[in-house]
């Protein structure tokens, strides 16, 4: 795979598990406010990191880390993603992959190949809204497909939405919470304005934390579990 960062320990990512994170370099949405510019921009990629430093890192904290999460970037692009997560399969970590949906097939075969423990899924905009919001010639039946494949996958999972307050209204986060209606749970991500792909996104404002309490209740009817971040 074509990694371009390696995180080496983290308590958040990975819901109650001490994780690693790897980050593949590659992806083929644009979304304005995204953060990892070295990840998405060929012109903005530094130095990638071979697999083997990463696996004999791995080796090392066997006793140390539970899981290790692979992120991006876009990691279902990466052909080789299958075989990365075999490896760490019979090195006995957990695997929790990161995805922004627009890979239906290859989020599949990972659920039904049992290399997946754990799914993140983008649900970034309603989806008449996903292509000028991701800025990609994304289909909306491929959106649509990633999420019912997760919902139904048996395996743990959350979906997850970057409130940009300009670019999703209250309205289109109750468009996006009926889309999901039934899953486990939406966690709503504030918006970090630290580093956009968009320089024009660094001055954006978060809704206020009672907006964001209110959002979280009206679409509590949509799916229970709402969380906010
Ligand atoms: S935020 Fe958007 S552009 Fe950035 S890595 Fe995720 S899907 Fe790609």
């Amino acid at each position: 795979m074509n990694i371009g960062a390696l995180q080496k320990f983290s308590l958040i990512e990975y819901p109650g598990k001490i994780c690693a994170i790897v980050f593949t370099q590659g992806c083929n949405f644009r979304c304005p406010y995204c953060h990892n510019r070295e990840l998405v921009d060929p012109e903005a990629y530094g130095p990638t990191i071979t697999e083997s430093d990463v696996f004999s890192f791995l080796e090392k904290r066997k006793k140390k880390l539970d899981a290790v999460t692979v992120t991006g970037g876009e990691p279902t692009l990466q052909p080789d993603i299958f075989s990365f997560l075999e490896k760490l399969k019979a090195m006995d970590y957990l695997t929790k992959v990161d995805s922004n949906g627009s890979r239906p097939d290859v989020l599949k075969k990972l659920i039904d190949s049992r290399l997946v423990d754990y799914i993140a899924l983008d649900v970034k905009a309603p989806l008449s809204r996903y292509r000028e919001i991701t800025r990609s010639g994304i289909r909306e039946e491929d959106i649509r497909e990633s999420i019912e494949c997760v919902m139904s996958s048996g395996v743990d999972y959350e979906f997850r939405t970057t409130v940009v307050p300009s670019l999703l209204s209250p309205d289109d986060l109750t468009d996006i919470a009926r889309t999901v209606s039934g899953a486990r749970r939406l966690a709503l991500q504030r918006f970090v304005p630290s580093k956009t792909l968009d320089p024009a996104f660094l001055n954006e404002k978060n809704y206020p934390e009672e907006t964001f309490a209110s959002i979280a209740d009206d679409i509590r009817s949509f799916v229970s579990d709402v969380i906010v971040r």
